[in-house]
């Protein structure tokens, strides 16, 4: 960015999207480079959900410099090793989707080649049990990972688990503690420069003019500025991610206080549960051209582990993304830039990715089409892996139960996809983090979870002698029994580090 007057950057829209946006402008840049405002309104709800997120979001936190024990005592945070799945495959299947490795490396080959190697020898071995992340899932424990790289309690990450309104209130306290202005106001108007076609400002329903060098649309579905006046296409995937609403509804916690999220298939789609230090958040994501609106909240209202804390309340959406979410001088993120419904806890992070690209290729007064084009090509790919990880929980099942699933069973997948899975059945190989989300052992847990099975795998894997293969996976096996049960109850882990004062005694019991 060149120097001179600093850029009026407008954000529109306070939901999570605005205030992660305008926490990490106001963390990133220097007033001298811009000034930051937001504006919000107080009639126009948020959304009010998104209350899982992915590892990735360490990172948001260490850039901004946010505490995550302050911000998880703020937002009855609790910590998150992965997902688990129910039913998905097949009805009665049920794996983890874990924030961690399956096993070490051996004789440079990924481990899941040698313990597919191993399986294809007549070596019948569970690959859950080489993942210190779903064991420590399985017995509800929970400690930071250990920083010594030699050690299996090294092996994982983690997330967190939050209540998404309280979130918003804790980015906009150190938001406005780091200068940035908000204002409370509803855009009744977005004005546009009659000569070069940029948005010039916005009018709100006061009469109050604010002009802006740049904007950030974090408006929502609505999409007010980047779809509804630059008119940015939406691209639908519909046709792929059939699920096209949600009932959410939060209810008491019952029983353990889980470190993962629970994401169990029904006949039209699914439903999540989330656990939070003062309650549990679930939601039932489906087709509406599969079940009825009322049959969904009767199904969601009858597997509630507590007593529901509040009306089911009903969200409408449309799988798919913007064609450019950065379009003339308008950026957007969160749900203006498009939507891929929560099975992964991925939308959080796409606001992540878009503030983060937006910062590394941050505009001038006159907008460059070169960082446009490179932000945007950013972003589709980052919306491309999430799609295809999304497609396949839907797409690999063998389920007989109910329509939906015979549909997304057959349906046509994207070549993208098509590539992955053909390559992951012949020789085992996954997509790695080098091309954006996620991680080879997140493909990996996925595909076999699924039931893809390799009938093939990596020739490197015969660096290693079968024998000596097997006794290092026994090792690494054992390893994990041992360590797992010292580790703390997740609840008591909550309680010591990030309770909410006044719980320390509801978290544990
Ligand atoms: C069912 C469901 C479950 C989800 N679960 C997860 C999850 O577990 N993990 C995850 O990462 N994500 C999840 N998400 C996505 C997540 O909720 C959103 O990405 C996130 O909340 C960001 O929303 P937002 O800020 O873009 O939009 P919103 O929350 O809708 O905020 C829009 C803002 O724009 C303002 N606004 C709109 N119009 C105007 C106007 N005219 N004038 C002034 N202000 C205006 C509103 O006042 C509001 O402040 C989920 C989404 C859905 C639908």
């Amino acid at each position: 960015m060149s120097s001179g007057e600093p850029l009026d950057i407008v954000i529109v829209g306070g939901g999570t999207a605005g205030w992660m946006v305008g926490t990490a402008l106001v963390s990133g840049l220097r007033p001298n480079q811009a000034r930051v405002r937001l504006v919000e309104s107080d009639d126009i709800a948020t959304v009010g959900v998104g209350e899982a997120t992915i590892p990735a979001m360490r990172d948001y936190n260490r850039f901004v410099g946010i505490d995550e024990v302050e911000m998880l005592r703020a937002t009855n945070g609790t910590f998150k090793l992965g997902i688990e799945f129910l039913d998905w495959g097949f009805q009665g299947s049920n794996y983890h989707h874990p924030f961690g490795v399956h096993g070490q490396a051996m004789g440079g080959a990924a481990f899941h080649q040698q313990w597919n190697r191993a399986r294809l020898a007549g070596h019948d071995f569970d690959i859950e049990e080489f993942s210190y992340a779903i064991a420590a899932s399985r017995a509800d424990r929970f400690e930071f990972p250990n920083p010594d790289p030699s050690l299996i309690e090294s092996s994982y990450s983690y997330a967190y688990h939050f209540d998404a309104s309280l979130y918003a209130k804790f980015l906009r306290k150190v938001a406005e503690g780091r200068g940035l202005k908000r204002t409370e106001g509803k855009v009744v108007a977005v004005n546009r420069d009659g000569l070069s076609g940029d948005v010039a400002s916005i009018t709100l329903a006061s009469g109050e003019v604010v002009k802006g060098d740049f904007f950030v649309d974090c408006t929502g579905f609505r999409g007010l500025l980047i779809g509804q006046t630059l008119e940015s296409p939406f691209e639908d995937w519909s046709h792929w991610l059939p699920c096209d609403r949600a009932w959410a509804v939060p209810c008491a916690r019952g029983g353990r206080l889980t470190p993962f999220t629970r994401s169990t298939a029904r006949e039209a789609g699914w439903i999540w549960r989330i656990p939070l230090q003062h309650r549990s958040g679930n939601g039932y994501v489906y087709s509406s051209a599969h079940i009825s609106d009322d049959e969904a909240a009767a199904v969601l209202m009858g597997q509630l582990d507590g007593e529901a804390l509040d009306e089911p309340r009903q969200i409408r959406f449309k799988a798919g993304r913007r064609t450019a979410s950065w379009t003339r001088n308008v950026m957007a993120a969160g749900l203006a830039s498009g939507f891929l419904e929560p099975l992964e806890s991925t939308s959080i992070y796409l606001v992540q990715a878009a503030v983060m690209n937006l910062l590394k290729l941050f505009p001038g007064k006159r907008v460059e089409p070169a960082l446009v084009d490179e932000f945007n090509r950013r972003i589709d790919r980052e919306y491309d892996r999430v799609r295809d990880f999304l497609i396949l929980h839907y797409h690999a099942n063998t389920r007989t139960d109910a329509p939906l699933w015979k549909q997304c069973r057959e349906m046509e997948i994207p070549d993208s996809l098509k590539q992955k899975l053909e390559l992951f059945r012949r020789r085992g190989h996954a997509p790695s983090h080098r091309d954006g989300l996620f991680s080879l052992h997140s493909w990996t847990s996925l595909l076999l979870g699924q039931g893809v099975t390799p009938e093939g795998y990596d020739r490197l894997a015969d660096n290693v002698p079968l024998s000596q293969a097997l006794a290092e996976m026994e090792r690494q096996r054992a390893a994990i029994t041992r360590r797992v049960p010292l580790m703390p109850s997740h609840a008591d882990f909550v309680a010591r580090h990030c309770a909410v004062p006044a719980r320390t005694a509801e978290v544990v019991a």
